[in-house]
């Protein structure tokens, strides 16, 4: 079969409080598909090309509940709109029997989390993608057809993978680790996943992971863990005794940014060069991956084993998933080297094939 590209969108944010007060200055521009960003020191100006260049920058309004929608007329994708364009995607993939895997790259604060889970009424892709999970087994019209859904959340740590639904001091301090068998393909040994039968059961599973999370602050962003945290939504569909199971991956990636940029020293710092670690790894493997796509060096070996991180995503890059990325950008120009960085991540992680195959009959 032929390879088909990951899917790569970018998404710029507001300016912040902080950025507001400073009279920052745009320097991101969208039209259509083109992302544009300006040096503005030296005017030079970068154009990028991705699936989508989602701008949510300016023009929205809150339509009274907190919602934020597009003013009439105005370029802005709010959530709905990012889920209907890459949340539809994956559900459909999920149900058409592939495995798939969302993630959202970018520096702290840039809006990974924002478009992932969101905030309040601002329901990010995760929430969204739950609750339509549950709306299509409710639509369902065969009356043979089963559906089971289980939910596993980690968070990786300092190259520990975490189980985010076992209590912190009754988590073995290792860490769990990551397996492949022909059946299952790659999981995570001993990886709790909990049955859910509707919404409101992943909503409180949900919660109750991120009460478990390791969080950390910098002075970057408080809020802001320095962990990179994966839903894994175990889709398995039952008709007449054979069964098709679908894995979706949903990670929201630790801040891209350079230990150094957040000011982090001592603990944070060690932190940070594992982070760094996982999301090298991650940057490799995707290099290695764009050249074997690109120029057909099929015999590249791709360091999947080199972070726990790219252990993990292995099916999902280069593998056999269908993939979407989402970039987050902030648009001020102070962070314009971090976001050319990011646009040129994106662009690399557009050249990489896979080959999605559908799973049919799994073991049980
Ligand atoms: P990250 O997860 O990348 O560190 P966040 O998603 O937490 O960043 O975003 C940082 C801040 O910017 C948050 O306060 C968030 O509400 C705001 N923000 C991010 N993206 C958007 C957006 N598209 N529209 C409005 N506010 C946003
Ligand atoms: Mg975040």
């Amino acid at each position: 079969a032929a390879g088909e590209a990951v899917v790569v969108g970018v998404r710029v944010r507001p300016f912040n409080d902080r950025e507001q007060n400073l009279d920052a200055v745009l320097c991101i521009d969208m039209e259509g598909p083109t992302t544009r960003i300006r040096n503005i020191d030296t005017g030079d100006e970068k154009t990028f090309t991705f699936d989508e260049s989602f701008w949510s920058h300016d023009g929205f309004e809150d339509d009274g509940t907190g919602y934020l929608r597009p003013v009439p007329g105005s370029k802005y994708a709010d959530q709905r709109y990012v889920f209907d364009t890459f949340g539809q995607r994956v559900l459909d993939n999920a149900w058409n029997g592939f495995h798939c895997c969302l993630f959202a790259y970018g520096q702290t604060g840039a809006g990974k989390s924002y478009s992932m889970v969101g905030y309040g009424y601002n329901k990010g892709i995760v929430p969204i993608s739950c609750e339509e999970i549950f709306s299509r087994i409710g639509n369902e019209k065969d009356p043979e057809k089963r559906y089971e859904v289980t939910v596993s959340m980690i968070e990786i740590y300092n190259e520990a993978i975490q189980d985010l639904l076992i209590d912190v001091g009754l988590r073995p301090k290792k860490g769990l680790e990551v397996r492949e068998s022909k059946a299952l393909g790659i999981y995570i040994d001993g990886v709790i996943k909990r049955p859910v039968e509707n919404y409101e059961a992943i909503e409180t599973t949900i919660e109750e992971a991120t009460n478990h999370r390791t969080v950390g602050s910098t002075l970057m962003n408080a809020t802001s863990s320095r962990a990179h945290t994966v839903q894994i939504i175990e889709f398995k569909a039952v008709t007449n005794g054979s069964a098709t199971v679908s894995m979706i991956n949903l990670v929201d990636l630790a801040g891209s940014e350079k230990a150094a940029q957040t000011g982090a020293t001592g603990d944070r710092l060690k932190e940070g060069s594992m982070i760094n670690k996982s999301l090298s790894a991650l940057g490799n493997v995707i290099e290695k991956l764009a050249d074997r796509g690109s120029e057909k060096k099929k015999n590249v070996l791709i360091p999947y084993r080199d972070s726990k991180l790219t252990r993990l995503l292995q099916n999902a890059l280069g593998g056999s998933s269908k993939t979407i990325m989402i970039c987050a950008l902030s648009p001020a120009s102070s962070n314009h080297e971090e976001t050319l960085s990011t646009l040129r991540y994106a662009d690399r992680a557009k050249k990489i094939k896979n080959v999605a195959v559908p799973n049919e009959n799994p073991q049980e």
